[in-house]
């Protein structure tokens, strides 16, 4: 019995880097006998013994041999947590969290790998301007931010600030003191154990990021900011009232181009707002109409003002797409566009 408990001890992380690393592990289901592979940088789904499930990134995979050196004993993963936005409650970014957003933290653990239980499909979500291009269906999980502990960031801060890379037995107790007088200054920004170390992408107009479930934001093209619709409400500066702006449809002027096959849907794309959240989804249609727009720029210039089929086709789209569009579009026209407030704080003139 001993014996057992002593195989199944959880090894230290010095042990773990003292195993021979690989490159993959391989599971084999021993009822269907079906195999899977994993490998580093993997998403994975690890079932805990009371039945739940994580998600978690694989960081490092290493093998334990035998006493003899034979054959392979244990095979042990370092792995990183996603945390959900119910593991976060109390955290000062946890109202910034969507339902189905995970979190990325840094810390490192090491777990069994009989643990590891099927890969798992988290997208990645780069909120900065101007959009993502790879699109993220609705109700699938998704992370953008990676978040530390916080004492671990004073720490380091403390380490940084003084020059000295090592002496980390007193940096601890001076960095814990120091810390603790900073989160008191700081107030509200400082409740909870975590934080975001990525650039966190802020609407212009409330100094606050985009949660896709609550937030309706708007593009603007010209200052290359998403800007919420709610705060472009609340900015006083009215919607224009008859339609499509008169700068917008100078600027997408198409009359020249002569009759061609759905150029009235490649006109409503260009002219529509780009939008994400909510209803338009967590990426938002900004790759459609950058890329429309992107080929109109090119129409213009190099093809007399036709729009090629290899231009379609780097659009991504195909006859059934634009007919989707066409659809879409007549709702589109209804859609209330705003004069960009930073554009004009800069005295610039955008619509968004
Ligand atoms: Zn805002
Ligand atoms: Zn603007």
């Amino acid at each position: 019995m001993p014996k057992k408990v002593k195989e199944y001890r959880i090894p230290t992380m010095d042990e773990f880097r003292a195993f021979p690393t690989s490159r993959k592990y391989i599971v084999i289901n021993q009822k269907t006998n079906d195999s899977h592979t994993f490998y580093r940088k993997d998403l994975v789904t690890v079932s805990a013994f009371n039945g739940e499930h994580w998600q978690a990134k694989i960081k490092d995979i290493r093998v334990e041999m035998n006493e003899h050196g034979e054959r392979p004993q244990n095979i042990w993963i370092m792995i990183q947590w996603f945390h959900r936005k119910a593991d976060l409650q109390g955290e000062s970014f946890h109202s910034d969290l969507a339902i189905n957003e995970l979190v990325l933290s840094i810390e490192e653990e090491i777990i069994d790998g009989s643990c590891i239980e099927s890969d798992e499909i988290i997208y990645y979500f780069d909120d900065a301007p101007p959009y993502q291009h790879q699109a993220i269906p609705q109700g699938a999980l998704f992370w953008r931010w990676t978040i530390e502990p916080k004492a671990k960031q004073q720490e380091q801060e403390e380490g940084e600030g003084k020059g000295k890379g090592k002496g980390k037995g007193k940096g601890k107790g001076k960095g814990r003191k120091k810390g603790k007088g900073k989160g008191r200054a700081k107030g509200k920004e400082d409740k909870g154990t975590y934080q975001i170390i990525n650039q966190i992408t802020n609407c212009p107009l409330c100094a606050k990021p985009y949660n896709p479930n609550c937030d309706a934001q708007r593009f603007c093209r010209f200052c290359n900011a998403w800007h919420d619709v709610l705060c472009l409400n609340a900015s006083g500066l009215a919607p224009e009232s008859d339609g499509i702006p008169a700068q917008v449809k100078r600027e997408t002027d198409l009359s020249s181009w002569g009759p061609q096959l759905y150029l009235d849907v490649f006109l409503d794309i260009l002219r529509r707002p780009i939008r994400r959240g909510k209803n338009d989804g967590i990426v938002g249609d900004g790759l459609l109409v950058s890329r429309a727009w992107e080929m109109f720029e090119e129409s213009k210039e190099s093809h007399e003002g036709r729009v090629t089929d290899t231009q379609w086709m780097y659009m991504g789209i195909n006859q059934r797409t634009l007919e989707g569009w066409r659809v879409e579009s007549t709702v589109m026209l209804e859609e209330e566009y705003y004069d960009c407030p930073t554009c004009r704080s800069q005295g610039q003139s955008g619509f968004l």
